[in-house]
């Protein structure tokens, strides 16, 4: 299968999630999840019709962004644990920065004086290892985002512990709703390449899907 035809079925897929949650298509933004894939298979995307794209780690988009940045309207977004000694380069490259985490790292970005799309990443599992901000400092987190001219607050994002059982993530999806709600914020990035209809169905607004898409993330023999 091509990478077209698969973003055709993702295409039919998420139209089907849609209607059958009363939701309409334009609702939903669909990142295409680039990580660990050259240069070109972002090309190859783009021609396909994908526009937004996300990717894990500034240095490893570095390498990409001379062929890919002046695709027009491609909009690239840092789905990734941004460091604070990169936020420069991640506020030159990235349209949208999808996990921040703290006010310090908003402050960092807002020092870079570059318009910049946020999402607060926000952690709903006690799992070891995992990014974000906890929903009790949410409120805090909000406050200082708001308080950065450059930056525009979009939503939440989060990310449910792994578990190949789709319905395991919904419980998390509900809450990252509900937090959302409770904000006044409208963006939810939420939803993977083997959950994205269950997201659609608990109000995503933003999916990320990379292996569906692009196919398994294996290392290469070269
Ligand atoms: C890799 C990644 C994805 C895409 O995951 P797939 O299961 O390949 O669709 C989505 N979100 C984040 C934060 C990721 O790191």
């Amino acid at each position: 299968m091509s990478l077209r035809d698969r973003l055709q079925e993702i295409e039919g897929r998420i139209e089907n999630a849609a209607r059958k949650a009363g939701r309409r298509r334009d609702e939903i933004t669909l990142i295409a999840v680039s990580k660990v894939f050259p240069a070109a298979a972002l090309i190859e995307a783009y021609e396909a019709g994908a526009r937004h794209f996300g990717e894990n780690y500034v240095q490893e988009f570095e390498g990409k962004y001379p062929e890919v940045k002046d695709l027009p309207e491609a909009r690239f977004h840092l789905i990734g644990h941004l460091q604070s000694n990169k936020s420069r380069r991640a506020a030159e490259m990235f349209h949208s920065i999808d996990t921040v985490d703290s006010g310090r790292l908003a402050w960092r970005l807002e020092e870079h004086s570059q318009p910049l799309e946020v999402f607060l990443e926000v952690k709903l599992s006690e799992e070891e290892a995992k990014a974000g901000v906890a929903p009790a400092q949410l409120g805090e987190l909000i406050e200082s985002v708001r308080a950065c001219s450059h930056l525009t607050l979009r939503g939440l994002m989060t990310m449910p512990p792994w578990s190949d059982d789709a319905e395991a993530a919904r419980p998390y999806f509900q809450r990252l709703r509900e937090l959302a709600a409770s904000h006044g914020l409208t963006g939810l990035s939420m939803g993977m390449s083997h959950d994205f209809e269950v997201a659609i169905a608990e109000g995503a607004t933003h999916i990320r899907i990379g292996t569906a898409l692009f196919g398994p993330r294996v290392k290469r023999a070269t």
